[in-house]
């Protein structure tokens, strides 16, 4: 998976769409990436002891690395990655601008 934790991603399907946000979490195993402040659904939190009152919170869900693109820091744009290995360095370039990041 080309995704890494802290990327900026663009969503490019589902209900977000157009979103952007940051990677907080990838499963490579899943393919699936869990990013910030979106995909997310409300969770109602019981109130554990009397007394108390329940809450709901939004919690993100991991969506198929798929449905997102990276957005390039060099140039703004969601793009596909291109590998480059220099001796024993990997990086990764953007395709648009070829920048790498
Ligand atoms: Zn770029």
């Amino acid at each position: 998976m080309d995704i890494k934790k802290n990327d900026i991603v663009k969503i490019i399907i589902g209900k977000d769409k157009g979103k952007e946000g940051k990677v907080l979490d990838i499963d490579a195993k899943k393919g699936k990436v869990l990013v910030e402040g979106l995909n997310v659904y409300k969770k109602h939190k019981r109130p554990k002891k009397q007394g108390e009152k329940g809450e709901i919170i939004n919690l993100p869900r991991s969506m198929e690395a798929s449905n997102v693109m990276i957005k390039c820091p060099n140039c703004g744009k969601p793009t596909r990655i291109s590998h480059k290995v220099t001796g024993k360095v990997k990086s990764r370039h953007c395709k648009k601008c070829k920048g790498p990041f």
